[in-house]
């Protein structure tokens, strides 16, 4: 056959085959809701074989979870905690090394203000437990001592890693639900899908826009209202946005909030003035680990960070209820602060 009739065939075949995705694939929306990571997800997506896609995601989030919990002996980062200060590399895998060196670059990036090794801390705080406590001032300082990002060393090529000193814990609440938002995302593509939303917790990831071309609106919980009202509306399309609050998880004692997010500096829950922080941007990962460094590090630095990066917007709420936001987001947001609670600095 000559080439050029080839070419054609093969044409043809893409272009039948296109047309039967189109009508048979992406006629309506399909939604799941499942427990993982400590939060709630919601899976959307406009494909008919849906259920199929929706336990792939489910197993890899398990998995993903599985693996880099600490709340469970045995997993592999506890693995790597429980064997500090040994000397020896303890081998994990694939997702937690890409996931740990990331990490240790946002760390680097942040001036050390977001450090997975802030484990001790999370701990003593047990923010997430029943019995979440004050530490004194004598513990803060002994287990402040034990956060370094430096000391987590990893060896890529044998998948494995140890923590220089004893007690010394890795703590991964603050990236792992972005990187299972990308892996997400790298199961839809694969099977071909073009348009679809997950939310986990907060943390949303879509894939392109709705089918019809228009944008997802993602909603930026209001800081101080109840759970689900809105302050803004943000428009994305391909894009990940994801908020990080002293909101989502705290208790309090005597009149004073003790949430979950805490400076390394002080070894205290985070009192840089920001009370949200949101992060748009293409990877997931990237936008968790933001949301948590310019969270600690305050409007000022925390807006240098993020305009040093690439393709990253950000909306940042302050404790005295002004909403700071880039450029780049100015014709993407509407404000829906219907109350005027908050006033948005332009
Ligand atoms: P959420 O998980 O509520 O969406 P974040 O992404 O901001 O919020 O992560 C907060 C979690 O990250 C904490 O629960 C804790 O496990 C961990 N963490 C707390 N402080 C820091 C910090 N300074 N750097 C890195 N991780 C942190
Ligand atoms: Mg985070």
């Amino acid at each position: 056959m000559k080439k050029k009739s080839l070419i054609l065939i093969f044409i043809i075949i893409i272009f039948l085959s296109s047309c039967s995705n189109s009508s048979a694939k992406y006629t309506q929306k399909y939604e799941d809701q499942f427990f993982a990571m400590g939060t709630v997800i919601t899976q959307q997506l406009y494909y008919d074989d849906s259920q199929k896609v929706f336990e792939e995601v489910k197993k890899r989030f398990k998995d993903i979870e599985n693996s880099m919990t600490i709340n469970t002996p045995g997993s592999l980062v506890d693995n790597l905690n429980s064997k500090s200060g040994s000397g020896s590399f303890v081998k994990l895998n694939k997702d937690i090394i890409y996931v740990l060196s990331k990490a240790k670059n946002f760390a680097s990036l942040s001036k050390g203000s977001f450090d997975v090794s802030v484990g001790p801390l999370v701990k003593a705080w047990g923010v997430f437990t029943d019995n979440p406590r004050i530490p004194n001032k004598n513990e803060i300082d002994k287990l402040k001592s034990l956060v370094d990002y430096n000391d987590i060393k990893l060896n890529e090529k044998s998948l494995s890693a140890s923590l220089k000193r004893k007690n010394q814990i890795v703590d991964l609440g603050g990236i792992a639900k972005g990187y299972a938002g990308d892996e997400a995302i790298k199961i839809f593509k694969k099977h071909g899908i073009t348009s679809a939303f997950v939310n986990l917790g907060g943390n949303v990831v879509t894939l392109g826009g709705k089918p019809d071309g228009s944008p997802w609106k993602v909603g930026i919980q209001n800081p101080r209202g109840p759970d689900g009202e809105y302050i803004a509306i943000v428009k994305v399309s391909g894009k990940t946005v994801v908020t990080s609050g002293d909101y989502e998880r705290f208790f309090e004692k005597d009149g004073v909030r003790y949430h979950h997010i805490i400076d390394p500096t002080t070894g205290y829950p985070s009192k840089s003035g920001l009370i949200s922080t949101t992060i748009v941007t293409s990877l997931s990962i990237d936008a968790d680990a933001l949301s948590t460094s310019t969270f600690v590090l305050g409007l000022e630095k925390g807006m240098a960070l993020v305009k040093k990066m690439k393709d990253t917007e950000a909306i940042f709420i302050t404790e005295d209820k002004k909403i700071y936001t880039t450029t780049g987001l100015k014709d993407k947001i509407t404000i829906t602060d219907d109350n005027n609670e908050y006033e948005y600095i332009k």
